[in-house]
């Protein structure tokens, strides 16, 4: 087999280990695994698949096409979409029993219109904004809806829910407020004569706030292995990124590398060469500040990071054409992470492995 130019290897047994380790830290709850914007960049439907074999039994989706993604896949486990522009037809959603967000009078409206062309209820999950300002009906709002969700024949509601906006600092006062303005919203609604379930726990919440864990929970970056809170758990990073040795060759000192020749050998080196650049995901921010895993330890890139090749100074090192190169990975045996990049490009994770779906990366799974 050739080395891989540019390749993402997803780990679904640390994915399923992940999931079964949320799942019993909220056992009370089901588990929504959150697989928008393609699983975070490791492909929604294996994601999805595994997710389910290790203890979640809900999916997340951002917009109906994804959704409808998964059913496509012929996953019929509930989905929930909860966010798709003014005028989406809802009648696929409805037709395939995905369960659809409702934030006002005038998205249950468009949902209501869709059961009624397909000729059957849609469940939809009523969002109510407790603090966050984004998506989410507004309080004064609130009490209209529920009262028209409740009257609203073609509807059935299953649940009322909202997202937290800083449950990853542990300790938020803003997360109590929300909780708070949650547990308002959730009265008015049975007031109206609902029954909804409810849930607001992202991953951080499900970690450090099993107080808000209600009736679901709805993990995302910690389903990839990613750790969105400053305390330990034992969650494993499914994606790495590597590459291998184009070429190598020795140079002497004094040349310098890349555009700009921004960086000078100071004795004679070996300079191996990676066929990934800023195409395939790596920041060229990092010029100058990232290190790679090859042969054994982690080495520094040297100049600057271009379109489709990055240089690494492996200085009097024995490194050969066709080496493994590991851009990011688990961290396990000291290669970068994810969260470094993040940490170096002043982002975060989630953005890094989001951003590694391309066409020009391969995606295998492990
Ligand atoms: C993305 C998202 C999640 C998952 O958030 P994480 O921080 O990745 O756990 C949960 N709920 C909603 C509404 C989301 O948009």
């Amino acid at each position: 087999m050739a080395a891989p130019r540019a390749e993402v290897v997803i780990d679904l047994d640390n994915l399923r280990h992940n999931v079964s380790f949320l799942a019993g830290l909220a056992p009370g709850a089901d588990t929504m695994a959150v697989v928008k914007a393609d699983g975070y960049g490791h492909g929604a439907v294996e994601v999805a698949r595994a997710a389910l074999e290790a203890g979640a039994s809900w999916l997340g989706s951002c917009s109906l096409v994804e959704a409808l993604h998964l059913r496509n896949a012929g996953i019929t486990a509930p989905v929930l979409a909860w966010l798709d522009p003014v005028g989406t037809d809802y009648a696929p959603g409805v037709a395939a029993d995905v369960d659809l967000s409702a934030s006002s009078v005038r998205q249950l409206a468009e949902i209501a219109e869709a059961a009624r062309s397909v000729g059957r209820q849609a469940r939809v999950h009523l969002k109510i904004d407790t603090g966050l300002s984004r998506n989410g009906c507004a309080a004064d709002d609130w009490g209209a809806l529920v009262e028209k969700a409740a009257a609203t024949p073609e509807v059935r509601v299953h649940a009322i829910w909202s997202h937290l906006a800083c449950a990853d600092e542990i300790g938020h006062p803003a997360t109590d407020a929300q909780a708070e303005r949650f547990d308002d919203a959730y009265r008015e609604a049975v007031a109206a004569g609902l029954e909804p379930l409810r849930h607001i726990a992202n991953s951080a919440a499900l970690l450090t706030r099993p107080d808000l864990h209600f009736d679901l929970v709805r993990p995302g970056i910690a389903v990839y292995g990613l750790n969105p809170v400053p305390e330990p758990f034992d969650l494993r990073p499914v994606m790495t990124f590597r590459s291998s040795v184009a070429f190598a060759k020795r140079i002497p000192a004094g040349e310098s590398v890349s555009y700009g020749l921004s960086w000078t050998a100071k004795s004679d080196t070996t300079l191996a060469l990676v066929p990934v650049g800023y195409a395939d995901g790596v920041p060229r921010s990092l010029s100058h500040r990232m290190h790679v895993w090859v042969a054994g330890r982690r080495r520094p890139v040297v100049g600057r990071v271009c379109m489709d090749q990055v240089v690494v100074d492996c200085g009097d090192d024995v490194v050969a054409e066709g080496d493994e190169v590991v851009l990011f990975g688990t961290g396990a045996h000291g290669e970068p992470t994810a969260r470094e990049w993040a940490d170096i490009t002043g982002t975060i994770d989630y953005e890094i492995v989001t951003g590694m779906y391309r066409p020009r990366v391969a995606r295998t799974y492990r």
